[in-house]
């Protein structure tokens, strides 16, 4: 199936409340402009200098997302532009974005990235910690946390999956209900996603489910 028909078979899956991010990180600008043209709008990538030259040679109505790991010397580069930063998991990256937001005049949405998995090399917040993380970064103007974001563990067993994805539920029906900006729950990639769903996200992130496998 060509990019065009992963795109439009999964959109025809998932009802309109769901957010579909094309996962487009080591794809190539042609790549990306068939999903575009075949309207998927949001894309997500995970290295910064990638998401900055991609975001200079493609339409300036692509509403761009990071999805991975962010070092804080990074922020500047792309902190003009960024729609939403998934990976929001510790108070310096919050104070960088806070600090590269004000200069560009913006706001910048964030998910609080959470640790649901059990795997070592995850990166994500300790879900004990999300509480005080949360009430500690309201000092931060210019970031606007609209949600949460989780990666489960890359393992084929479906039970603990779904029971990760319950976890951070749980934790995001929580805030949602005291915040109404809490309102994205970013779980679901490309083998969990209609699971994700099932357990009540909003907002998958899917790569190679769209684009084919991915060769580094
Ligand atoms: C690569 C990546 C995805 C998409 O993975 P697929 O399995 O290709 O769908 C989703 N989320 C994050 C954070 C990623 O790095």
């Amino acid at each position: 199936m060509s990019i065009r028909d992963n795109i439009l078979s999964i959109k025809d899956e998932i009802s309109d409340e769901v957010k579909l991010v094309a996962v487009s990180k080591t794809r190539s600008i042609d790549e990306i402009k068939e999903a575009y043209n075949s309207n998927q709008k949001i894309f997500g990538e995970n290295r910064v200098q990638e998401i900055v030259e991609k975001h200079q040679l493609l339409p300036d109505d692509i509403e761009w997302h990071m999805i991975g790991h962010l070092q804080k010397n990074k922020v500047k580069y792309i902190s003009n532009f960024i729609t939403l930063i998934h990976s929001l998991d510790r108070i310096s990256l919050a104070a960088e974005i806070d600090k590269c937001a004000k200069k560009s005049n913006r706001k910048i949405d964030c998910l609080i990235q959470l640790k649901i998995s059990s795997e070592e090399t995850k990166f994500g917040l300790d879900t004990s910690l999300l509480e005080d993380f949360y009430s500690d970064i309201q000092k931060y103007e210019n970031i606007n946390i609209v949600g949460l974001m989780g990666m489960a563990s890359f393992t084929e067993n479906q039970q603990k999956i779904s029971d990760e994805f319950s976890q951070i539920k749980e934790l995001y029906d929580i805030m949602n209900l005291k915040n109404s900006k809490i309102k994205n729950l970013s779980i679901g990639m490309s083998d969990d996603y209609r699971l994700a769903i099932e357990k009540g996200s909003n907002m998958i992130r899917v790569g190679s489910k769209i684009f084919g496998k991915r060769s580094y």
